[in-house]
């Protein structure tokens, strides 16, 4: 027997609401403490954390593709990357990731490096933002900007 939902406001701190279960687990619960289940089971549910983090590197590379270009030569840009990441939890250091894990993982690898050398892909602007968000733990996105007019976003 489930009584109405909700109560009138002014009977709302008395009712005692009843849920029969299969198995006859009867389950008595005020008003109040149902919403503040839904309220937590939101928390739990909804929440996100979100951190992100821009590198900026100097690297060099050349592009191997089917068609005549001038990118086919070795040339270099100054990188701008954003990193960004989400966790529902913290781990045991309050962060979704230490950035310096991003440095090291990105930055330290990557930057005065020529990118055909030490990337085992032809380093395209989308191929490199795909790279670095797997190299990130909880990386959902990752933007490669190789001048001011051209970017490239890779998202999860
Ligand atoms: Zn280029």
């Amino acid at each position: 027997m489930v009584e109405a939902f909700p109560p009138a406001p002014s009977a709302r701190e008395d009712v005692v609401f009843q849920i029969d279960y299969p198995g006859c687990i009867h389950d008595h619960l005020s008003c109040s403490r149902k919403l503040l289940i839904l309220l937590q089971f939101f928390y739990l549910c909804c929440t996100m954390f979100y951190v992100s983090k821009k590198i900026r590197i100097a690297a060099s590379h050349h592009l191997e593709v089917d068609y005549p270009t001038k990118c086919a030569r070795p040339h270099g840009h100054n990188y701008e990357i954003e990193v960004f990441c989400k966790s529902k939890d913290l781990d045991v250091n309050g962060m979704v990731v230490d950035f310096k894990t991003i440095k090291e993982r990105v930055t330290d690898r990557l930057d005065h490096r020529n990118l055909n050398e030490v990337l085992p892909f032809n380093p395209t602007a989308e191929n490199l933002a795909r790279w670095i968000c797997e190299q990130i733990p909880d990386c959902y996105k990752v933007t490669v900007k190789e001048t001011e007019d051209n970017t490239a976003t890779y998202e999860l």
